[in-house]
């Protein structure tokens, strides 16, 4: 397992609600944060078929790019009763032509739900791979996951992404609905990140 020992990290994504969480996260490691937009990075296709795939095309592609170590993020919810879709084309939903729109792609997924006659509770769950890559080739694969219920209508406007359809087994609240500072303790990025820092960071 190889150490981060840099003061300078890439954040391999132009997802704004995921640079936020991941700023958050590294925070008490006291490491620069740089993300893709900032950095003027292009965004490479995802043309894996694993949420671990396209998080390695992402880190590597951001790490010779920049000649700094990266991290990626990968990551999307999982429906059970939708055979595990959206998954790695949870972003793909809410595609539009025109950017992304993630109540529509939350419509969708409470349609395909419905349309199925999928008994509740609809189980899922967030999942997140994390790949820290260095310039050099060598990467570090972290994965977490946080259980939960499909809930309708959406909730909250707090967080992004699919978070007002998803309950965290064991709250009452959506991700929409908690605190960021609640949520970033218990998610799927939270949990990938606890094994990155401990391996890489400790
Ligand atoms: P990708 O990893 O860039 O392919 O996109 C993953 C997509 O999953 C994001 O655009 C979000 O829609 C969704 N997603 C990932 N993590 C979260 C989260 O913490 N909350 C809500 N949606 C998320």
């Amino acid at each position: 397992m190889r150490k981060f020992t840099d003061d300078t990290l890439l954040v391999a994504t132009h997802n704004a609600g995921k640079l936020d969480e991941i700023r958050a996260l590294l925070a008490p490691y006291g490491v620069t944060v740089l993300g893709a937009g900032e950095k003027g990075l292009a965004v490479p296709d995802e043309t894996e078929t694993t949420f671990v795939g396209n998080a390695r095309i992402k880190a590597h592609a951001g790490a010779v790019a920049t000649g700094l170590p990266a991290l990626s993020d990968d990551s999307g919810i999982v429906i059970d009763a939708l055979d595990g879709a959206p998954g790695v084309h949870t972003a793909d939903w809410a595609e539009t032509g025109q950017g992304r729109d993630f109540v529509m792609a939350m419509t969708r997924a409470h349609d395909a739900l419905v349309a199925r006659k999928a008994p509740q509770p609809w189980t899922g769950r967030f999942c997140c791979t994390l790949v820290l890559a260095w310039p050099d080739g060598h990467d570090e694969v972290f994965e977490g996951t946080v259980d939960g219920w499909i809930v309708w209508p959406m909730r909250g406007a707090s967080g992004h992404g699919y978070d007002p359809v998803f309950e965290p087994l064991g709250y009452d609240l959506t991700f929409g609905e908690m605190d960021p500072k609640q949520k970033n303790r218990i998610s799927h990025r939270a949990d990938a990140f606890r094994k990155l820092v401990e391996r890489c960071f400790g």
